[in-house]
């Protein structure tokens, strides 16, 4: 059995385009005579439910943006009565109010669907037993995981994040086959397990990961794999659209994006005209069959790639998303060079003698930006002492890399702050 649900999964692209159309119509319409909000925003552009001939019809809508959301909070962008929501979240509003995410009891089965089609792709099954180390409460995060691992009918431990020693204690008494958190904290678990006297390859059940809520490189994931001997999965998701399960990724460890809910577009994050499968730029997602309150033409400010038309090992036909370069929030401009904190990390993951904790930090100078990094080396190294000729090295990796003196600072191991959630990879100082 290698897909959830094969009707859909290898559906040829014409006959997905024909349900994604079918969808499309209805849901525009849905939107338009049951929110005043997208009503007199689609009044204003000019466009009327009976305008959507074609998926190319979709560039006529405007877009809705996180400002948007924010604007109507919590309650005022709902197409269905309060009475019909009976579950909600929010996002953890960093940058602001946060994002209400609410769902109707349709609106939870597709939630739960996506998400098992998304474990089932990692290769969670039945006699799986899941610990699930995100944080529960308003997040989606721990609750999607859990409704999708309960549909296949693996066994779920709710753990939530901290408490990290009683996490690594219920890993090892229970059996834990797959573990549920954020990349970073998995790595802390990891130190912990070692303080205590274990091996985290060979002590434990652990086979799969399942990673998401930050953004990591491909280097750090061969990290995490080696240091837990297992197979971690990237997941992707947003409170505006449904929370984790937009994406499956295969075993092939490519994102298959779930384009039967969840309608993708890419554009261009300057003038938002709509890009070329294959080209880079902002990932759009139109939520198909979302009733509590469908998101159209949603900017997600996530930067990647998107394929139609291609061809995985797994036989799914769903189209493909790359992994995510970075939310345009976290683009730094540092002497007209355009830097991602992930490229950095996948500079410092690729030295030997260098650890996975680091910080960029970011100066700002009136106008100018500067950006300096702090890295812990390994705890071997850091005794092995000359750590300039390390700084040196990782100055011109980041260099050969970035074409940007960046300056590199070796600090003791345990000097950087670990995270049970979202690492703060970048502080402003
Ligand atoms: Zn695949």
């Amino acid at each position: 059995m290698e897909y959830y649900d094969p009707k859909i999964e290898t559906m040829p692209l014409r006959d997905l385009k024909e349900l994604q159309l079918r969808r499309l119509k209805q849901v525009v319409r849905y939107a338009y005579e049951r929110n005043r909000f997208y009503h007199d925003r689609f009044k204003e552009h000019g466009v009327k439910p009976d305008d959507i001939k074609s998926l190319d019809d979709l560039k006529k809508l405007p877009f809705l943006t996180k400002h948007d959301l924010r604007e109507f909070y919590p309650f005022g962008l709902f197409c269905v009565e309060i009475d019909d929501i009976v579950e909600i979240h929010a996002s953890s509003g960093t940058t602001g109010k946060p994002v209400v995410g609410a769902y109707t009891k349709k609106d939870l089965e597709v939630w739960t669907e996506v998400m098992a089609r998304a474990l089932w792709a990692n290769g969670l099954r039945k006699n799986d037993i899941l610990q699930n180390a995100y944080g529960y409460g308003l997040f989606t995060g721990a609750h999607g995981f859990e409704k999708g691992a309960q549909r296949i009918g693996a066994m779920v431990v709710p753990i939530s994040s901290g408490n990290t020693k009683r996490q690594i204690a219920v890993m090892k008494d229970f059996g834990t086959t797959a573990l549920a958190c954020t990349p970073s904290y998995s790595l802390y678990m990891a130190e912990v397990a070692k303080e205590m006297g274990f091996d985290p390859k060979e002590d434990f059940n652990l086979r799969l990961g399942l990673f998401g809520a930050e953004a990591w490189s491909d280097e750090m994931r061969k990290k995490i794999e080696e240091t837990w001997g297992i197979n971690a999965h990237e997941h992707y998701g947003l409170t505006e659209i449904i929370g984790p399960g937009v994406v499956s990724e295969c075993k092939y460890k490519r994102l298959h994006i779930n384009a039967d809910h969840f309608l993708p577009e890419i554009i261009d994050p300057e003038t938002g005209e709509p890009l070329e499968p294959g080209e880079e730029g902002e990932l759009v997602f139109t939520t198909l069959t979302k009733e509590a309150f469908p998101a159209i033409r949603f900017r997600t400010r996530d930067l990647a790639v998107y394929y139609e038309d291609v061809e995985c090992e797994c036989g799914r036909t769903l189209p493909i998303q790359s992994r995510i370069k970075g939310r345009s929030d976290d683009m730094m401009k540092v002497k007209g060079v355009i830097v991602f904190p992930s490229q950095i990390e996948s500079v410092l993951m690729g030295i030997e003698g260098v650890s996975e904790h680091y910080q960029i930090v970011k100066e700002r100078k009136g106008e100018m930006v500067t950006i300096s990094v702090e890295f812990e080396p390994t705890e071997e190294r850091y005794r092995e002492g000359h750590l300039d000729e390390l700084e040196k090295k990782v100055e011109d990796e980041l260099y050969a890399v970035l074409n940007l003196h960046i300056p590199a600072r070796a600090v003791p191991p345990q000097s950087i702050p670990r995270s049970t959630g979202k690492a703060k990879r970048v502080i402003e100082r």
